[in-house]
């Protein structure tokens, strides 16, 4: 999809939030950590490419993804780093991979047994471990242990890394997460093979569960400088800078007599004179109609959305008249007021992750 670069909705990237969220990050890590910037869903969002080349500036290690045409998209764009492919691929995809210099989990034997036919290549692997996410990966040490065997008289199969992912690291409640880390433990240990990386945290395990092993970090939502816990927030160890924000901007404004209905279904009806503003973003951009309701920023007020999120517009209820061309912040900073992507999202009943992702290639990004 192209975006819309001549309307005035804009999401607005801070390449400096993003350097200063990795060198936190990359701070509190310890020299003996390596960093893979997690950029999948196009960096949440904040566009992979761009961030990718940020970050190689700053010489990080590598770089996560989800499936292998992101990876393709980074090597494409000239990204030199390690790329690992977090999802499973197709086997038929093994021997794209190895041509590409792509990292692949693997989460079982078959797979690494039909690719072992098929690459022509050395294929980087990482042994993914279902230690309790139920999503991917070994479960059984007798099968990781024949995997390892196995790996072990396959030369084209390089056993890369061996990794886990934890379900609850953002959570107050660390019981699951020990669970999981004793199972990771248990797993990884006395293993016919060694792997050069070993890892299991996420930016929520990066920041509360330091002493969690593994030379690796593979870091997302903190890059983008939201707290992966949301705003039900467990203190942070450093201060993170949302490097996102989305505006637009006033292009109707009237006011209305008491009684008068706004939007589809009628389902928001003026008390008294109200003066109604309308703003080119819709749920085709992102703003879901969950999102009725919810409040924006416009001179530093807030100002509730009214009536039903239209697809590709949307009407607020302002305190005054303003010219046409008004800002509107849906996230950001506006007259020292804030709305995060954190009150999106609780009042979506979602998480930032989401908010962030929803946005769609719709709106034009800009980088300052
Ligand atoms: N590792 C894996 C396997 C993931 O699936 C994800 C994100 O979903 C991450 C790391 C990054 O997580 P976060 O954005 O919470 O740092």
């Amino acid at each position: 999809m192209q975006p819309s670069i001549h309307r005035p909705t804009v999401i607005q990237i801070d390449r400096d939030a993003l350097r200063n969220n990795y060198l936190q990050a990359r701070q509190l890590a310890g020299s003996e950590k390596r960093i893979f910037a997690v950029v999948k869903a196009d960096a949440y969002h904040h566009g992979a490419v761009v961030v990718a080349q940020i970050l190689h500036e700053l010489q990080v290690d590598g770089f996560c993804v989800a499936t292998i045409d992101e990876a393709l998209e980074l090597r494409t764009a000239g990204i030199t780093e390690q790329i690992l492919v977090l999802g499973l691929i197709p086997v038929q995809q093994a021997p794209l991979a190895a041509q590409n210099d792509i990292s692949v989990a693997v989460g079982d034997l078959t797979w690494l047994q039909t690719a072992a036919f098929t690459v022509r290549s050395p294929l980087k692997v990482h042994l993914a471990l279902d230690t309790g996410m139920g999503r991917i990966g070994f479960r059984e040490k007798s099968a990781l242990v024949e995997a390892c065997q196995f790996l072990k008289t396959q030369p084209q199969l390089i056993p890369e890394g061996i990794f886990t992912h934890f379900a609850t690291a953002d959570e107050l409640s660390d019981d699951y997460f020990q669970q999981q880390l004793a199972q990771f433990e248990f797993l990884i240990q006395d293993l016919p093979i060694t792997f050069e990386n070993v890892h299991c945290a996420n930016s929520a395990t990066s920041l509360w569960h330091r002493q969690a092993p593994g030379n690796l970090i593979r870091l997302g939502i903190g890059l983008y400088g939201l707290n992966p816990a949301g705003s039900h927030s467990k203190q942070l160890p450093y201060s993170l800078q949302p490097a996102l924000s989305l505006t637009s901007q006033i292009v109707a404004i009237k006011q209305l007599p008491a009684g008068q209905s706004i939007s589809y279904g009628a389902t928001y009806t003026t008390e008294q004179p109200e003066i109604i503003a309308t703003v080119p973003l819709g749920y085709a951009d992102g703003w879901q109609r969950r999102m009725t309701g919810s409040k924006v920023l416009v001179d530093g007020h807030l100002c509730p959305i009214v009536g039903r999120i239209c697809m590709d517009q949307l009407m607020i209820k302002v305190p005054k008249f303003y010219p046409l061309g008004t800002l509107v912040t849906f996230i950001g900073q506006q007259n020292q007021q804030t709305l995060s992507a954190d009150v999106a999202a609780d009042y979506g009943q979602t998480i930032n992750y989401e908010i962030l992702c929803n946005l769609s290639d719709r709106i034009p990004r800009k980088y300052i």
